[in-house]
């Protein structure tokens, strides 16, 4: 990642707004928005599907869940946060299955880049149906966005909800309406 090009930008953004970039409280604002946009963006150079390198066999073809992983993402039409919990479900096909940590670093891995939330969901979902190749998936993703609390509609509080649903879950609405209630904790 190119720090020293960010530190320059941010320089300029302040100066493009009225600011003094080199007042005391200004001076070292560009290097640590840099520090931070290494960190937020980091997932752009990594590979999700390396997470899904070990799959093991257990003799398990019923439902998995992982809730509430919790996550930070940058929305990509105004570079601000929205923040929120991914619901990970997946049923096993022939026993393979993946350590539950990794599901989590999935996550965290796709939404430490510029996103949407929309695209967010569906790419766990079809990361898990090609490398994992289990009978479905179904990932649902709440999240506050700072756009639209801090902007525009100005609506905090105000949660989105998005869902993507493959294979079994897509097909059988038992299994998902199974899912969807463990996942609200329910059940
Ligand atoms: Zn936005």
């Amino acid at each position: 990642m190119d720090k020293e090009k960010i530190k320059q930008a941010v320089r300029m953004i302040l100066e493009a707004v009225g600011e003094d970039p080199d007042r005391e409280g200004l001076v070292d604002t560009p290097r640590r928005v840099a520090d931070f946009y290494e960190e937020v963006f980091a997932g752009l150079h990594r590979n999700p599907a390396d997470r899904l390198s070990a799959i093991f066999n257990e003799q398990h073809e019923e439902m998995v869940i992982v809730r509430d992983i919790s996550f930070e993402s940058m929305c990509e039409h105004h570079l601000v946060p929205f923040i929120g919990k991914a619901h990970v479900a997946y049923i096993p096909n022939k026993g393979r299955v993946v350590g539950l940590s990794k599901l989590a670093r999935i996550v965290e891995d796709f939404s430490r880049r510029p996103q949407l939330q929309e695209r967010l969901t569906s790419q766990i979902a079809d990361l898990l149906m090609e490398h994992l190749q289990p009978q479905g998936v179904l990932v649902v993703v709440e999240a506050e966005h700072m756009c639209m609390t801090m902007r525009g509609v100005r609506k905090p509080g105000a949660s989105t909800v998005t869902s993507a649903v493959r294979g079994v879950f897509d097909k059988s609405s038992a299994t998902r309406a199974e899912a969807m209630s463990l996942i609200r904790g329910t059940k």
